[in-house]
């Protein structure tokens, strides 16, 4: 089956305020991990937990309009669609994807003009939803429009590769090759939680991308009763960079609306990349890092462990 007949195929389950949608590859290995079911079934926590932000890291106050959100000097945010080929129940735009939040639709043409107007900007990072869950015509569309300016840098943020590996294609391969040196660089930031979204088909596919000239990054959500173990933490991190990739971000958990049952404190949080920290060799620890609740962007927690 190919990747557009199985992202057809994940019904949406909308009997919960927060949509289910689970590719049936990733739901028949509930009975094996708790770690995946924990990250993609619904809960009744998510409505008991309180507390908790719809905009938790203030995308809307930092946006621009047609998917556009400009936090940082040299670069921004492009939500080129609100979709994505799995549900997260933790995810941080839970109360803002498909909820009719204007700031997210996208708009080429607005991009284009945007990046006329702002040449201070050089990396467009691509988020959403998901990118990859766009046809191949449709992400050309996008970096088209990105060489169209003085853009050097464009970044994916995606977790489709994790929830439908088929994704990463010839077609969609032939298309980095297309592209791979007409801008300074790609990155691809893989997002991935546990090792258990790190089955062998996912490994074989994502495997494929070190053949290309673009850096391979990951970022990961630390999230309770999830991957809260320094060790769970270290076995991703180790075989991320066995097979090519860089982890990049450790995230903390923002204090999102509905998934509040994933938070935990920062001290805690703490305390578990120190024990990475005495496990694990530094080429295999990301930068652990908090978004500021009122869009000023990322810190690094490690300052507070010094
Ligand atoms: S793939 Fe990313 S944007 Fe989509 S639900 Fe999961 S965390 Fe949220």
């Amino acid at each position: 089956m190919n990747w557009q007949d199985i992202a057809r195929e994940t019904k949406i389950n909308s009997q919960y305020l927060y949509p289910e949608k689970i590719p049936s590859s990733i739901k028949s290995r509930f009975t094996k991990s708790d770690a995946l079911k924990r990250q993609f079934e619904f809960s009744p926590q998510e409505l008991e937990v309180p507390g908790g932000n719809p905009d938790p890291i203030g995308d809307e106050l930092k946006s621009q309009g047609g998917g556009i959100i400009h936090r940082y000097q040299n670069r921004i945010l492009f939500t080129p669609t609100q979709a994505c080929p799995i549900n997260c129940r933790y995810c941080f735009r839970k109360n803002e994807l498909n909820q009719g939040h204007k700031f997210l639709s996208p708009s080429l043409k607005r991009l284009k003009k945007y990046l006329s107007e702002h040449p201070e900007v050089d990396e467009v990072i691509l988020t959403g939803g998901d990118p990859l869950i766009l046809s191949d015509s449709k992400i050309k569309e996008i970096l088209d429009t990105c060489l169209q300016s003085h853009i050097k840098y464009v970044r994916f943020h995606t977790r489709t590769p994790i929830a439908i590996p088929e994704r990463l294609d010839q077609s969609f391969l032939e298309l980095i090759r297309n592209y791979e040196s007409k801008f300074k660089r790609i990155f691809f930031v893989l997002h991935t939680n546990h090792v258990d979204e790190l089955t062998q088909p996912v490994l074989n596919k994502i495997k494929n991308l070190q053949n290309f000239n673009i850096s391979l990054l990951t970022q990961t959500v630390l999230l309770k009763d999830v991957n809260d173990q320094p060790q769970a933490l270290k076995e991703l991190f180790e075989l991320l960079v066995e097979t090519g990739f860089t982890p990049y971000y450790l995230h903390h958990p923002d204090k999102v609306k509905g998934a509040m049952h994933f938070y935990l404190s920062e001290e805690e949080g703490m305390q578990i990349y120190k024990e990475l920290r005495k496990i694990c060799s530094g080429w295999a620890i990301p930068h652990y890092i908090v978004d500021s609740p009122h869009a000023y962007g990322k810190k690094l927690v490690i300052n507070q462990l010094i």
